[in-house]
């Protein structure tokens, strides 16, 4: 690896660092509101441009999730398409989030040709609406032979379509839903919408029990966005965190994060400058960032957007990602969006804030003015704790990563055991409803225990509980689990899923209940006390990084699975496929197939860690180390000859021997334990070798570089010391 002689690190980092390249000049900022969205084709910039008639057709069609027949599509095209050339567009292109995690484009220019050696600028309903890019190297687990590659992206209305801005050029992106020829989802959006719908059916369903007048529920999501920023030519002279996303060694930094003086500190100059200018590109595609401070790791920073539903909200996170990439390139900064990019020191999440709102403007998991609202609100928030508590390896599968596994349960994020936090008011009005309709089961026990004197807003400041996977906080719950790399699709695509048939089992239960001759509110209590009965295993208030409650969770059964390849079974388990299967959301097939991608995919990840922990090893690590035992062994020689005591440099010679040797050893035992790995071809068997026989050796390797990288001189260390890349800036 070349070093960039711009770019100093080791002994005299500090001292020649060059600071802040020249910061941007301080933009006379304008009002946010000026500009809010000017880059994206939403309804009220369709509503301008198309005629009334075809706009009320889109207006349906997204309402109802129907297609938009081909005039109505072709009006929208051309208004799309001279909007967007407008603002600079010349290529447009189907902006799909296939199975590898990321976003996808692959961009066409608007021009047809004329005949005569001109071209036209065209775009037709037809392009709009479906797209066919050639689909043989996304990954599909088996549902697609390459000779039949045909994929289709198809136009999802109801996320707007935006322009993505490059430097030296602008792109009309259309969201889209990637399927294969055969019909079967190869993305995260399709099972996305299809769990809202699911989800929506579901809701109404219950709904109606209570007299609501809403037409329509879906799922809100708002996207607390955690990431680090180090300077890029650091990240690009560390091939571990170019390749990998993450430091495979780095001796901590004496000050790391103890002093606990980075969170919500004054933000430096030159991370201010990227915020500002990442901030103001997402506000020119319509996404409504609003928070944003310093995390508790040093140079650690976290993002949030106010909350929208729930598929523009994944949308618009993808977007965020892509965008904090870019935008920190243009500050000669790198935005790393890895879980664990550092060990030692915090990692990094994203927190889906999930909750359901109505057509009328609720928040379903707002408890209501009424005693009525607020048995309904139970109804919900009960479903939820047993959906939770059925579902909970499965809830665990929607997050997993090889990423994510260094971060749960490293008592900086929840452990891997799914639990639900409601908070003391809520924990006792569910154990009062427990208790008060066991001994009387009337009216007036159903008042005394409280239900209509649980207030509209929860305290939820005193009893937050930041340990919780799944914490209910006021009228919304924290899903804090998940991944700062993650797809939020597939999370909130499995808890709308679960959710939405625990809500479908409940109204067969209360319906049930009221045949065998119980009144409505008598017959929801019932069912509420005994789901609450069922599911309470799963519900826990205390601190959930302690090791106490990882062995009582183990008591109460709850799955505690650590690695992906074991917490991957969430979604290979007879129950979750049925489950996707009956609410329509992923097919049999699809839910294999996704099972598979995931176990490839973390065997991949590891195998590239594995190389690189190799490759380093041999390049950079032992060759700096072996330069300095020569230079240690001539100057021991030479003293030794003189008569000089030479005891203690000889100790450290004999240290840096160890190490060097150890280092190698492992090196060695690490390639074995590769080949063998590499050689296993059922995709369970081959994760969990990589998982339990590769893995294990990145920290033995790891233990005597980082002893080396204290042992020789600064200058001659051949990569960035965590002290400069997290401090630096
Ligand atoms: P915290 O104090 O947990 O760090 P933040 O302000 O960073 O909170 O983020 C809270 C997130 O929850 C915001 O994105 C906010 O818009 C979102 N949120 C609030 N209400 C809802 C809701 N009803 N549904 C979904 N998300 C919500
Ligand atoms: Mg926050």
């Amino acid at each position: 690896m070349e070093r960039d002689q711009n770019m100093p690190h080791g002994a005299h980092a500090e001292m020649t660092h060059k600071h802040a390249k020249t910061l941007p000049a301080t933009p006379s900022a304008p009002k946010i509101s000026d500009y809010y969205g000017c880059n994206v084709f939403g309804l009220e910039t369709m509503k301008l441009l198309i005629p009334r008639e075809t706009f009320r057709k889109v207006q349906e069609a997204v309402e109802k999730g129907e297609r938009l027949d081909l005039e109505a599509a072709n009006a929208v095209a051309s208004a799309m398409k001279t909007w967007a050339i407008s603002k600079g567009a010349t290529h447009y292109c189907h902006w799909f989030q296939p199975l590898t995690g990321a976003t996808a484009e692959k961009h066409d220019a608007f021009i047809d040709v004329t005949g005569q050696g001109a071209v036209l600028e065209t775009f037709t309903g037809q392009m709009l609406v479906q797209a066919e890019p050639d689909a043989s190297s996304f990954p599909s687990g088996g549902l697609r032979v390459t000779f039949e590659a045909r994929g289709y992206t198809a136009w999802d209305p109801t996320s707007p379509a935006f322009i993505l801005e490059n430097t030296g050029g602008a792109t009309l992106c259309i969201p889209t839903c990637f399927v294969s020829y055969t019909g079967h989802a190869l993305d995260t959006k399709t099972p996305l919408l299809r769990s809202i719908e699911a989800l929506n059916t579901a809701a109404l369903s219950i709904l109606e029990l209570f007299k609501s007048d809403a037409r329509k529920v879906f799922s809100t999501l708002g996207v607390e966005q955690e990431y680090f920023l180090v300077d890029q030519e650091y990240f690009k002279s560390r091939p571990d965190l170019l390749l990998a996303g993450r430091t495979l060694f780095g001796a901590a930094s004496p000050k790391g994060q103890q002093l606990e003086d980075h969170y919500f500190g004054s933000i430096k100059d030159r991370v201010f400058a990227f915020m500002t200018d990442f901030e103001s590109e997402a506000f020119k595609l319509g996404i409504p960032l609003k928070t944003r401070h310093n995390e508790v790791a040093p140079h650690q920073f976290e993002c949030a957007p106010i909350f929208e539903e729930a598929n523009v909200a994944v949308d618009h996170n993808q977007l965020v990602m892509d965008l904090m990439e870019r935008i920190a390139a243009r500050h000669g900064l790198a935005a790393l969006l890895y879980e664990k990019p550092f060990a030692g020191v915090n990692g990094s999440g994203k927190h889906n804030n999930w909750s359901l709102g109505t057509d009328t403007g609720k928040n379903l998991l707002s408890p209501g003015a009424t005693p009525q609202e607020n048995l309904q609100f139970l109804t919900i928030l009960t479903a939820i704790v047993k959906a939770v508590h059925d579902h909970s390896l499965l809830l665990r599968a929607s997050i997993t990563s090889s990423g994510n596994d260094h971060r749960l349960g490293a008592n900086e994020a929840p452990p891997a055991i799914m639990s639900v936090f409601l908070g003391a008011q809520l924990t006792k009005v569910l154990a009062d409803l427990e208790k008060g309709v066991t001994t009387k089961g009337t009216d007036p026990m159903w008042i005394s225990f409280g239900i209509d004197k649980i207030p509209p807003v929860l305290k939820d400041n005193t009893d937050r509980n930041r340990t919780s996977p799944f914490a209910f906080t006021g009228n919304k719950f924290e899903f804090r689990a998940v991944g700062s790399s993650a797809n939020s699709a597939v999370p909130v695509a499995t808890i709308n899923t679960i959710v939405a048939n625990q809500l479908l089992e409940t109204k067969k239960e209360i319906a049930a209940a009221m045949k065998g001759g119980k009144a409505f509110k008598e017959a929801v209590l019932e069912v509420l006390r005994k789901q609450y009965k069922q599911s309470k295993t799963v519900c826990f208030e205390g601190n959930n990084y302690s090791e106490d409650w990882v062995k009582e969770a183990k008591k109460r059964g709850l799955p505690n699975e650590k690695t992906t390849p074991a917490a991957l079974k969430g979604f290979d388990l007879k129950k979750s496929v049925e489950l996707f299967a009956k609410l329509g959301v992923l097919t049999e097939e699809e839910s294999h197939s996704r099972y598979h991608i995931l176990l490839e995919k973390y065997a991949k990840d590891i195998a590239i860690e594995a190389k690189l922990v190799g490759e380093m090893t041999m390049t950079l690590f032992v060759p700096a180390a072996v330069d300095y035992q020569n230079r240690l062994a001539a100057a021991v020689a030479a003293q030794k000859s003189l008569g000089v005591a030479v005891a203690a440099q000889a100790s450290l010679l004999r240290e840096v021997a160890g190490r060097v040797e150890s280092a190698l050893l492992g090196a060695a035992s690490l390639n074995k334990a590769f080949e063998e790995a590499d050689r296993v071809e059922d995709a369970a068997a081959r994760a969990e070798a990589f998982c339990t026989k590769v893995k294990p050796w990145f920290e033995k390797i790891r233990t005597d570089v980082d002893a080396l990288e204290l042992l020789i001189p600064a200058d001659s260390w051949p990569l960035p010391k965590y002290r400069e890349m997290l401090f630096l800036m």
